[in-house]
């Protein structure tokens, strides 16, 4: 029922991990909101496209059984006795669940205790693994937890702005009209990335280097910091340990710097340029996104980074920090309530002594999960190879999105029953299911997100439910309870699981930086009310902290960062004489994941009509192609096909595509049929900027 028909409301952008402000009326444009902090009123396309996405075309209405309309007392039975008749059969880790970062954190919470806590599965991953995994594990090893030190206003104050494997201008907007605002006298940008794109525009120097050379670059800057007597010693022994180690491992692969300039392939005078001004600007951030964390040496990149980081002790400073920006509104959310396979609710871990049995007994649970799950590759590995009977994926399509599409299409295939939740009713992915439970929309749901500065903001509702659509812990709860855990699942509302989540988080460790102790006891009016506001909010910080570390003082169990030794990895995926080209993909400027929203939008289709192959004109020449044309890019397992744009910004022998073609727009475009299923042995995460194929004519 919409009980706020005609009044503004505030709500957050469901799309990146800026997490803008909206201001959404039903009926009527959306608007920036000018009091939230991470946009101050601002919104890019896609974010003021929402309105245009609404509506019931192309939204799943109704449950569904085998195609079939049911009730939704039948759909929620369906599901209970998928449920209970595989862990009766088959045992517990028979069940898993696929979540989403695009999921509310109280949804986000509700999967994680039904499934880890209550059916006792560990299997429980998100699509989170294939974005922001690497920086989760890099932040661990580097703090002690996953945590990002800085805040926006640090992209403001640097006085030396360094982004690695971002292209902000598409795909952090907001945050990137805000680094460009702040150009002033003597502020400097370097760009780190193969390609030169609209972050570039920015750029006093843009570094583009050989693909997967990140870290040489990163381990080279550290020796090269330490010869030119630019390290902060006095930092380096009161609050880090390891630091002789990584120095070794960085002067061996990197011991000057010309082998730093040849095995990234940039010139010498560009990379001693940048370090020079990394040395002498105290207020420096690197910020960094995918094109760190989608490799198979994602998490080693990263600690690379922070290792400079620590080295002149710039973390948690106003102006200086690394900075992790993450794609998704929530994947920092589902890193709070354990979505990840290897993590537990409220940044706790099975590793960590007295964590797994915290959490139990605050659950009441009748067997917790016993030790990590697998990771989103390897647990449709699993499904494929029949060890997983019943697969209930939220909020994400990995028919379009996972590497190695092929076969996870025909692990989907295979699963006994599939059960999707979603919005949208014919999404690649729905296509398999066996159930198909109708979700809550944008606008039609209510609870929070945390962006990529740890900001807390509300999504509140401002829409009827559309159909039969419920908010995914409604549905959740529904199956707990015909499970027979109702007293564990008795929520009447998205504020009551909030309450139970922040609890849950406060307990005795000063050493823990995620506490929201300071909003457990939150009544329903100020949950409604609750302004965006950066965890943790406890006693000492009833207000939020804007930034953490900055004492000095780590999560770690000695209270001292850790620096790691990096050996620097080249990409698995090879370039060999049948598959000479290197296929990056990433997303484009309008689009969204895999279209299923924004795809809605006809404005937004204005930016790029068709998939399309960027490659330089030299290649082209090479294989007497054309821009304008048709390509096939032919990898060892399967292919995309698009239009042919000759881009000089693009290094030879490289190529570039869009993620966000589904099957029902183009049924050959598919960048994940590109990337093999290699993974960051450390974090799980995907290759995904890092496929090869040939290019020829279509
Ligand atoms: Fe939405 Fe991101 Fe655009 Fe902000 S920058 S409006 S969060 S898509």
């Amino acid at each position: 029922v919409n009980d706020k028909p005609n009044k503004v409301c505030k709500t957050t952008c469901p799309y990146c991990g800026v997490g803008c402000g909206v201001e959404a009326r039903d009926g009527a444009p959306v608007l920036g909101d000018r009091q939230h902090p991470a946009n101050f009123g601002r919104l890019c396309v896609k974010g003021s496209s929402l309105h245009e996405t609404l509506g019931e075309t192309g939204r799943l209405l109704y449950p569904k059984i085998n195609r079939q309309r049911v009730a939704w007392s039948q759909a929620i039975s369906a599901v209970a006795d998928a449920v209970r008749a595989s862990i009766a059969r088959y045992g517990t880790d028979s069940v898993a669940f696929y979540l989403s970062g695009q999921l509310l954190t109280e949804d986000y919470y509700v999967a994680n205790k039904l499934a880890k806590g209550f059916l006792g599965t560990p299997h429980v991953d998100t699509n989170s693994r294939l974005c922001m995994s690497s920086a989760v594990a890099a932040h661990k090893r580097a703090f002690g937890a996953d945590v990002v030190p800085g805040c926006y206003e640090d992209l403001e104050l640097a006085d030396l702005l360094v982004l690695v494997g971002s292209n902000a201008a598409w795909n952090h907007p907001i945050l990137y009209q805000r680094m460009k605002d702040a150009a002033r006298d003597g502020r400097k940008v370097v760009v780190i990335d193969p390609r030169q794109t609209a972050t570039s525009e920015l750029a006093d120097i843009h570094l583009s280097l050989k693909p997967g050379s990140d870290a040489l670059l990163f381990n080279g800057l550290l020796s090269w910091l330490a010869s030119h007597d630019a390290l902060d010693q006095d930092y380096i022994e009161r609050h880090c340990s390891g630091f002789q180690g990584a120095l070794e491992a960085a002067g061996a692969s990197a011991p000057s710097l010309e082998a730093v300039a040849e095995g990234c392939d940039l010139a010498v005078a560009d990379v001693e340029r940048f370090f020079r001004w990394f040395a002498e600007t105290a207020r420096t951030v690197t910020v960094f996104s995918q094109g760190v964390n989608q490799s198979s040496s994602g998490t080693d990149k990263g600690n690379a980074i922070i290792n400079c980081h620590l080295a002149t002790g710039r973390v948690g400073k106003p102006g200086a920090s690394p900075f992790s920006i993450t794609g998704q509104p929530n994947a920092m959310g589902g890193r709070e309530v354990g979505g990840l396979a290897n993590t537990l609710a409220a940044h706790m871990n099975y590793e960590t002594p007295g964590d797994a049995e915290r959490v139990a007994h605050f659950w009441d649970s009748p067997g917790l999960a016993n030790g990590p799950g697998y990771k989103a590759v390897d647990l449709f590995d699993a499904v494929h190879r029949g060890q997983i009977k019943v697969l209930w994926i939220m909020a994400t399509n990995p028919a379009v999105s996972l590497p190695n599409n092929a076969r996870v299409r025909e692990a989907l295939a295979r699963c006994p029953t599939v059960i999707v939740s979603d919005c949208t009713a014919d999404t690649d992915t729905a296509a398999y299911a066996d159930i198909l439970l109708p979700a809550a929309g944008w606008g039609e749901k209510d609870g929070t997100v945390t962006n990529s500065e740890r900001r807390i903001s509300r999504q509140r509702r401002f829409l009827p439910l559309a159909g039969e659509a419920r908010p995914d812990w409604w549905i959740m709860s529904s199956v707990a309870r015909e499970l027979g855990y109702g007293d564990a699942f008795d929520y009447n509302c998205p504020a009551d699981i909030f309450r139970e989540h922040a609890r849950l988080s406060a307990f005795e460790n000063t050493a823990r930086p995620f506490d929201l102790g300071g909003l457990s006891g939150l009544s329903n009016d100020q949950y409604e009310s609750l302004e965006p506001i950066q965890w943790p909010v406890n006693d000492r910080f009833p207000s939020g902290r804007t930034r953490i570390f900055d004492d000095g003082q780590f999560a770690t169990t000695d209270g001292r960062a850790g620096f790691v030794a990096i050996q620097p990895q080249a990409p698995v995926t090879k370039a060999d004489t049948d598959y000479p080209m290197i296929v990056n993909s990433g997303r484009i400027r309008d689009q969204w994941h895999t279209m299923t929203r924004t795809g809605r939008a006809a404005r937004l289709w204005q930016h790029r009509a068709e998939p399309f192959i960027d490659v330089h004109p030299n290649d082209l020449e090479k294989r007497g192609l054309n821009a304008g044309q048709l390509g096939r890019l032919q990898g060892p397992a399967g292919e995309f096909i698009g239009r042919i744009q000759a881009v000089t910004e693009q290094r030879e022998g490289e190529v570039f595509i869009p993620i966000h073609w589904n099957q029902q727009f183009s049924a050959q475009a598919l960048a994940s049929d590109l990337m093999a299923a290699v993974v960051d042995p450390v974090s799980g995460q995907p290759e995904s900027k890092h496929g090869v194929a040939r290019l020829e004519a279509f």
